[in-house]
């Protein structure tokens, strides 16, 4: 009962302080302040005179006493230093008894201290000397300057406070019961704010020894700095330690910047800055840094180092806020957790604020904002606290081996398989993942139950690979077998077990994992079969070709019985398909020769694609020679049956080249001479069977060589043009010629253009080959037309495709004509229709420009592709040349008819006619019979150097001269 009732006084005692406080106005006339019995405090603040800077010895008049007197008194400073301020009150008994009060002036007000440069405290009066009698009695007090007043009856007395530092912050006067009830009571309530802090920081302290986590010291040195600060600003800490006046406030900035200090190291390791950018750890190690100066700046200028802590301070929790505002935003659970103590702290520090710049000023703040602090870390200790259990049981880092164990087997996914040995029960974890869709009732029970379950190829291993284990005692279990799922599909199940031993030395269970490795198998396969199969035909590629070859080379060597014969084929002029109709739908086309070809094979035989548009067959059923021959043509027929594509036929032909076993030859040999056979066929014009020769090795091989030795052609003048004589018909006379180009080959003589201009079109040479040729025909053209009667003589040049891309050939065969001032029709362009078809709008506008040159164009070979001569006719030809393989060679009813059916049309058309490769007599004079023009060909003459051409026409021009 006593202490509610001293509790309830101590409240009525802050109250009327409080009211106190409100009620004091700033009048500053010395008069006495009259005190009654019943004042229990009075604040002498505006009663208060305050002079500044009178020395040592300070005089005054006194307010009139009772007798109205005025005195002067003199008081002279007991301080050593003295700071030469003084304050001055009066005080009056009015009443008729004898009034005890103390005089109390805090060391340290919060309230209006000030925020960049605070007054952190320090002793205010250094004694108190009243006009009549003795000085005051000093009372003991580590807060404050206390003074006992005596006041007799009716007393009115002056008195003098020598001050020790220039601010007053507050004096007050008070009942001394009063006022020990005040002290007791806020000790109360500091008492109750300084255990929590206490405990806190103990108990984040060890939070942070249990878990490892950075978030945790960092906490925790928050919590003991608030204690800290709490212990300076609850007057504890003056209770522990001695505490010199002047020293306190090096304690207070110390504790602020420790404060400060803390709450960044907090913000950055609560939040994991460090996870986030490199440019924030750097600018937060420097703050703190910073921070850590401004420690030892305290004990130099603590109002300083306090100053600037407070800056610190609240620039952290501006940018805190922001930034926790951000993250959040992004979604991280940290910061979103962090809102409510964030938001905490910037009321706190604007509460702050708006004390010590004196906007809220009262007695309680102070206390208010210390236990506002402990409230804070009391908040973040429970959103630390959240993390720390969040991660349930296991994340705090103390695991058992075993736990880690079962964390770990867990982390992969896998199914556990467990064969308890002696009760024969195999354990295949039902409810994990792994096994979804399996027959698990049929994979938990006796290891018997999974041999129906497995593939029929599998059983057999499950069992030895089990019954091995059992009976070495060690070893380990790793096998990959299908296990056919709840709809039947095999799944390829991969077992990891290790047997565990019992104390008899026998297996008493299998334990290990089980995984589904059916996507990992499949890739295998599929890498596997990629790399031994071509992708596009799904055929073997040149390496399993050549494996092949190799083993079957191997066995022909022992058995006289296997004799393989090798193919080569080859597509002709599959370039120019891709060309015309794209790349797709030569795979397309590709993909049905190569079915075609399979279809053709029987079991025993082999198919391969080497490369683009080559194949390779190893035959192995037939080795008679007829019916080696016969399947060739099998193989030609298969690819010239005419593949139907977007409605329209396609027909390709192939080039076959054949080599049998050669005894001790290798397989790369063979492939080699079955290549050279093809090339020997595509040679001789494609859609031909080439047996191998051994003639071809010398002939053909060193293509490399072949293409080095046209390069250096240039410089050792090999190169030179020969001129087959082209006729007209119906006066047997030569027209004009056609220059061929020859290579005289230095070790190997003439070498064909049919082999040297593929070459030289697919090393860029031709080019150069062609100006030569375009260059020196001219000029032998030119030379020619000045003998007797050769005026129109003309001279055809074959141009390649290479040349025809280039920009260049206009302007070559403009300054051509110009040099050898060539009447322009005279000289003639040979192209292929092939050529011209290769790029069809290009070689339109080119032969256009041609023709308005008026140099003569010639449709060359016309009849190998398969152009209509009215689409051809698009283009400004002039001349049809008909190709060779319509008059060579044996004579056929068909034949004629196309070829008269030919020559009537381009004659329709206007174009000139020559006949090319006439041989016999019958032909000329079917072709003279139709108006055809000219003949070119062997009979009519062999193609002759300039020299012999030169002689031919004067002998000519001479005979007829003579004639
Ligand atoms: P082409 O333009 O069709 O030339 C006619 C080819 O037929 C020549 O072969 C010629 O010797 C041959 N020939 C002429 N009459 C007969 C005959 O009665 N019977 C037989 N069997 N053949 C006959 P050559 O000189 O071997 O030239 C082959 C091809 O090489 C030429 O075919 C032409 O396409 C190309 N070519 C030759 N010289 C050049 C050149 O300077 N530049 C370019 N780009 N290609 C050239
Ligand atoms: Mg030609
Ligand atoms: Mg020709």
């Amino acid at each position: 009962m006593p202490q509610t009732f001293r509790l309830a006084r101590q409240i009525l005692c802050l109250l009327t302080l409080f009211v106190a406080c409100l009620a004091a106005g700033p009048s500053h006339a010395l008069s006495p302040v009259s005190i009654g019995r019943e004042d229990i405090a009075i604040d002498l603040e505006p009663a208060v005179e305050i002079f500044r800077d009178r020395g040592r010895n300070f005089q005054v008049s006194t307010v009139p006493g009772a007798d109205g007197i005025v005195r002067r008194i003199e008081v002279e400073s007991t301080a050593a230093t003295p700071s030469g301020d003084w304050a001055v009150f009066a005080l009056s008994n009015n009443s008729d008894e004898q009034i005890d009060r103390i005089v109390v002036a805090p060391h340290f007000r919060l309230a209006s201290s000030g925020f960049l440069w605070p007054d952190l405290g320090s002793q205010r009066i250094a004694a108190i000397t009243p006009s009549e009698g003795f000085a005051l009695d000093r009372q003991e007090s580590p807060e404050a300057d206390v003074f006992l007043v005596t006041l007799d009856p009716g007393a009115i007395i002056t008195f003098v406070a020598e001050l020790s530092s220039d601010r007053l912050p507050e004096i007050r006067l008070w009942e001394p019961n009063a006022y020990k009830d005040t002290v007791n009571a806020f000790t109360l309530y500091r008492g109750i704010v300084l255990g929590i802090a206490g405990l806190l920081a103990v108990f984040l302290t060890i939070l942070f020894v249990v878990k490892g986590s950075p978030m945790f010291p960092a906490t925790a040195a928050l919590a003991w700095a608030v204690l800290a600060y709490i212990c300076i600003d609850f007057d504890f800490w003056q209770k522990l330690v001695p505490i010199v006046p002047g020293q306190e406030r090096i304690w207070r900035a110390g504790t602020e910047v420790a404060l400060a200090f803390t709450l960044v190291v907090f913000l950055y390791a609560y939040l994991n800055l460090n996870r986030w950018h490199g440019i924030l750890s750097a600018f937060t190690a420097l703050w703190l840094v910073g921070l850590g100066a401004l420690g030892v700046l305290a004990a130099f200028d603590p109002p300083m180092a306090a100053g600037i802590a407070r800056m610190s301070m609240t620039a952290t929790a501006g940018f805190g806020l922001l930034l926790i505002l951000y993250l959040s935003a992004m979604r991280y659970d940290r910061a979103i957790m962090l809102i409510p103590t964030w938001l905490l702290i910037v009321v706190w520090i604007a509460a702050g604020w708006l004390t010590v710049t004196g906007r809220i000023d009262n007695d309680i703040i102070q206390p208010a904002l210390g236990g506002g602090l402990v409230l804070i870390v009391l908040l973040i200790g429970f959103t630390v606290m959240q993390h720390a259990f969040a991660g349930g049981s296991f994340a705090g880092g103390l695991l058992s081996d075993m736990e880690r164990r079962s964390l770990a087997l867990a982390g992969t996914g896998d199914a556990i398989w467990d064969w308890d040995v002696a009760r024969d029960r195999i354990f295949a974890g039902c409810d994990t993942e792994g096994l979804d869709g399996m027959p698990v009732a049929a994979m938990n029970g006796p290891a018997r139950d999974w041999l129906p379950i497995l593939h029929p190829d599998d059983r057999d291993r499950f069992k030895i690979t089990l019954d091995t284990i059992l009976e070495h005692r060690r070893g380990r279990i790793a096998q990959d077998f299908r296990v056919r799922d709840d709809n039947g599909h095999y799944h390829w199940m991969s077992l990891q077990a290790r047997p565990v031993l019992g104390s008899n030395g026998e297996v008493v269970r299998c334990v290990g994992t089980l995984k589904d490795v059916t996507e990992r198998k499949k890739a295998e396969e599929r890498l596997l079969h990629d790399a031994l199969h071509d992708q596009l035909t799904g055929l073997p590629n040149r390496e399993l070709f050549i494996d092949r070859l190799d083993s079957i080379s191997c066995l022909a060597a022992t058995r006289p019985d296997v004799r393989p014969t090798l193919f080569m084929v080859d597509i002709d002029r599959f370039k120019q398909v891709n060309d015309e109709f794209g790349i797709a739908t030569g795979d397309t086309i590709l993909l049905t020769v190569g079915r075609r070809l399979k279809r053709v094979l029987k079991p025993q035989d082999s198919l391969a694609r080497l490369s683009s548009d080559q194949f390779g067959v190893i035959l192995m059923s037939e080795s008679d020679v007829a019916a080696v021959g016969a399947f060739a043509e099998t193989l030609r027929d298969a690819v010239r049956a005419p593949i139907t594509f977007a409605n329209q036929d396609i027909i390709l032909t192939a080039s076959i080249g054949l080599t049998g076993w050669t005894e001790g030859a290798g397989a790369d040999e063979v492939l080699r001479e079955a290549e050279l056979a093809m090339y020997q066929a595509k040679r001789l014009g494609g859609d031909r069977i080439e047996p191998f020769r051994s003639a071809y090795k010398t002939h053909s091989s060193g293509r490399v060589e072949l293409e080095s030795d046209l390069r250096r052609a240039f410089g050792r003048n090999e190169l030179s043009l020969a001129f087959q004589p082209i006729i007209k018909l119906s006066t047997g006379e030569i027209a004009g010629f056609e220059a061929l180009m020859r290579w005289n080959h230095a070790k190997r003589g003439f070498v064909s253009p049919a082999e040297f201009i593929p070459l030289a079109e697919s090393t860029g040479l031709i080019v150069q080959l062609g100006q030569f040729a375009l260059d020196e025909a001219a000029r032998r053209l030119a030379d020619w037309q000045r003998l007797p009667g050769q005026s129109k003589l003309f001279c055809s040049v074959n141009i390649s495709s290479r040349q025809l891309i280039r920009q260049d050939l206009l302007n070559d065969v403009r300054q051509i004509l110009k040099r050898y001032h060539l009447v322009p029709e005279t000289l003639k362009l040979e192209l292929t229709e092939s050529l011209v078809m290769d790029n069809p709008e290009r070689s339109a506008k080119l032969l256009e420009r041609l023709k308005e040159m008026g140099v003569g164009l010639s449709l060359d070979d016309f009849g190998t592709g398969y152009s209509s001569l009215a689409y051809l006719m698009r283009f400004p030809f002039d001349t049809l040349k008909i190709d060779q393989s319509f008059l060579r060679g044996e004579q056929v009813p068909q034949r004629s008819i196309l070829v008269h059916s030919i020559v009537t049309m381009a004659h329709e058309l206007g174009l000139a006619v020559v006949a090319e490769g006439v041989d016999n007599d019958t032909d000329a004079a079917q072709l003279r019979k139709l108006n055809c023009e000219y003949a070119q060909s062997f009979m009519y003459g062999h193609p002759l150097t300039a020299e012999e051409a030169r002689r031919r026409l004067q002998e000519r021009g001479g005979r007829r001269g003579s004639a």
